[in-house]
């Protein structure tokens, strides 16, 4: 086969997915096919559409019995939902934290939100996230553990925290990185943010940090809107992050009484609506979307331009992004694909561009970068949406 009809018979493998007369096809739509309208209208009907009102505890609660992570806290977003969990974590002014270079730009905003400084560690091949075994090697060369935790000796700053991102909804290799936490004193926290129904050896990911943040923008596996939650098993994080989320304000039936700077990041009550329908809905959509991905795994199968992603070993992911590793004779050609694709009606995207090379983060200590470099290069996202539907009735 040339290398055309490499390209085409992408295309043709698309094809058997997503019909022609329904084009074009986004990364991920959200689909409403459940009690979204009733819940609606319900918030209208009773005046409780914003920061307070029954939704909202019973969205945290669907979260906390579908996770088994013991408590939820609803945010406006998940950039939100990381920010509060990188203050709970403890990070400050002048910190460092460790995150990948391939992830959503969120992550190291949230750092910056912080006012603390985004260090660049490398990611592996076999979950597409940080790579836990380089990123040891290269604490024992760079780092000193002190009294007051784990000091850059480059920099000469506090390494606070490690910041782990579930890329694509597929798990990351959490438990040796959760080693490196206890090891080298660093608060760790996961950006769950894409892996809302993904697990990690039975254990539902964002478990295991100190403290987890989900999404649930339009895109993601379910919607409320925007949204986002902080997920934690510790009672004196959750309750400090709904403190620190609803503008630090003490309870009182009158009295306007706020003990430090808050954040008005609460969920209203109208989007958690939207997720308590959503959420009703979770197990048969992660079945579609797994469902999904087995069909794409055998349709790419014949074809040599790419490897369909498979989840890693120990892992049960989500799915929620299918993902396509270009071939290295066909790396120098990822943006033609990518067009092609579009050309077709396959709104197909590349991996993020890598966040060491966006202006705000071009100073930003990081190590070596081999492999998220590479991965940059070969990473291309299909339309993953299981189910067409989204018709408004
Ligand atoms: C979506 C996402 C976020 C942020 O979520 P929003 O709800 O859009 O603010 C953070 N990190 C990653 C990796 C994401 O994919």
């Amino acid at each position: 086969m040339n290398r055309n009809q490499e390209i085409d018979s992408i295309i043709e493998a698309l094809q058997q997915f997503f019909p022609v007369k329904n084009k074009p096809y986004p990364l991920h739509e959200p689909l409403f096919a459940g009690n979204e309208w009733e819940y609606l209208k319900e918030c209208l009907n009773t005046n409780w559409v914003s920061s307070a009102g029954p939704f909202v505890d019973q969205f945290e609660q669907h979260l906390i019995t579908y996770t088994g992570i013991k408590h939820a806290v609803a945010v406006v977003n998940g950039t939100a939902a990381l920010h509060i969990c990188l203050l709970l974590a403890g990070v400050e002014p002048g910190d460092e934290v460790l995150i990948p270079s391939l992830t959503f730009v969120a992550t190291a905003n949230a750092v910056r939100y912080c006012g603390a400084v985004p260090h660049f560690v490398d990611n592996e091949r076999t979950t597409l996230g940080l790579d836990p075994y380089k990123l040891g090697d290269y604490l024992k060369e760079i780092t000193e553990v002190k009294v007051r935790g784990c000091f850059n000796k480059q920099t000469g700053r506090r390494i606070k925290a490690l910041l782990p991102m579930h890329t694509f909804g597929h798990p990351v290799d959490i438990e040796p990185l959760e080693q490196l936490s206890i090891q080298y004193q660093l608060a760790l926290v996961e950006d769950a943010a894409e892996s809302l129904g993904s697990y990690y050896k039975g254990r539902h990911t964002g478990s295991w940090g100190m403290a987890a943040a989900v999404s649930f923008n339009g895109n993601k596996v379910i919607t409320t809107g925007g949204g986002g939650a902080i997920l934690t098993n510790d009672p004196k994080m959750a309750q400090m992050a709904k403190h620190l989320t609803t503008t630090a304000k003490l309870p009182h039936r009158w009295a306007f009484e706020h003990d430090q700077v808050g954040y008005n990041y609460r969920l209203p009550n109208i989007n958690a609506a939207l997720g308590c329908a959503q959420m009703e809905q979770i197990e048969e959509r992660i079945e579609q979307k797994r469902n999904l991905a087995n069909q794409y795994s055998t349709a790419f199968k014949q074809i040599k331009a790419v490897q369909w992603f498979a989840e890693p070993a120990s892992a049960r992911s989500n799915y929620w992004l299918n993902v396509l590793l270009l071939d290295n004779s066909f790396e120098t050609r990822r943006d033609e694909i990518l067009d092609a694709l579009h050309n077709h009606g396959y709104l197909a995207r590349p991996a993020w561009r890598l966040l060491h090379s966006l202006k705000p983060y071009l100073h930003c200590p990081r190590s070596d970068l081999t492999v998220a470099e590479q991965l940059e290069r070969q990473i291309i996202t299909l339309p993953s949406t299981p189910v067409q539907g989204g018709s408004h009735e």
